[in-house]
């Protein structure tokens, strides 16, 4: 096997972001990451699912390459066949559209596509047997709507605007021009003003991606998506992984996806996997 250095992007929180938004400290790392590469890389774009839209558009590509994942779920999962839902009434049809189940965990009601329940509720019976517990870090720790992610996205993309306007960089017709524009629209204009190093993160000094989750782009919203309380220990992100459910946000340490596939078949559906902080993410391998 032979191991790759790289050094990572100084990721802040991706997937969770709607939970870790004010809190820097479960992502940041500046470690050089350690990929492992296998010779049984699989075809990630050949396993994503039928009917797919493929991004053609840098936004979408960079999109897909950092939540990406979650379109090859097997196990029953049905992923979304798109990047990003256009709005509430997109996530809406795609949620009714899936088998879910919701249970009380841990004091709170959670939803998942039903074959990610299933599994999560026999990881959460391996654990008991081991005198752990799994459970979700708050309310929204699973199914998110299309419009809870809309509010956050403005809470960056609004005060950047006007910061980068006071700047110079760019003027103030642009900055209403983008105002306007719907949350779905504003996304690859965000993320093209972001090529000339105009950034949106709260911090404006790296991507809004690290950030906030852009709108509709969430893996919570395909269902398949948790937030873990205990996401800390190394027991029970091994009993989650025996049970299909995988990091594969980097950087996001609560954030677990259902794959619903054993360990040794994630290589073979085109995952990389990325060795951080003692945990393994499992990323496109594109
Ligand atoms: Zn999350």
């Amino acid at each position: 096997m032979k191991v790759l250095f790289i050094f990572s992007i100084a990721l802040a929180g991706i997937g969770c972001l709607e939970i870790g938004a004010n809190s820097n400290n479960v992502a940041a790392k500046q470690a050089p990451e350690t990929v492992m590469e296998t010779p049984l890389s699989g075809d990630f774009h050949k396993n994503l699912p039928k009917g797919f839209e493929d991004p053609v558009d840098d936004a979408g590509r960079l999109l897909l390459r950092e939540y990406g994942a979650v379109f090859l779920a097997r196990g029953g999962a049905i992923p979304p066949k798109k990047v990003v839902f256009r709005d509430e009434a997109d996530v809406v049809a795609f949620q009714d559209s899936l088998e879910r189940s919701t249970a009380v965990i841990g004091g709170l009601r959670i939803e998942l596509q039903t074959p990610a329940m299933n599994a999560l509720k026999e990881a959460i019976a391996d654990a008991e047997k081991a005198g752990l517990s799994i459970g979700p870090r708050g309310a929204d720790s699973a199914k998110r709507g299309y419009n809870q992610t809309v509010g956050l996205w403005a809470s960056r993309v609004n005060p950047g605007l006007a910061h980068w306007v006071g700047k110079g960089r760019i003027t103030q017709a642009e900055a209403n021009r983008i105002r306007s524009l719907s949350p779905y629209q504003q996304v690859p204009e965000i993320l093209r003003l972001e090529r000339d190093e105009i950034w949106f993160a709260k911090t404006l000094n790296k991507s809004i991606i690290y950030s906030v989750a852009p709108p509709g782009t969430s893996q919570h919203i395909s269902m398949l998506a948790l937030d873990v309380k205990e996401f800390e220990n190394s027991k029970v992100r091994a009993i989650l992984a025996e049970h299909g459910w995988y990091q594969t946000v980097l950087s996001d340490l609560p954030h677990f996806t259902f794959l619903g596939v054993k360990k040794t078949e994630l290589a073979k559906l085109g995952l990389k996997e990325v060795v951080n902080s003692g945990r393994s993410f499992w990323v496109p391998n594109i």
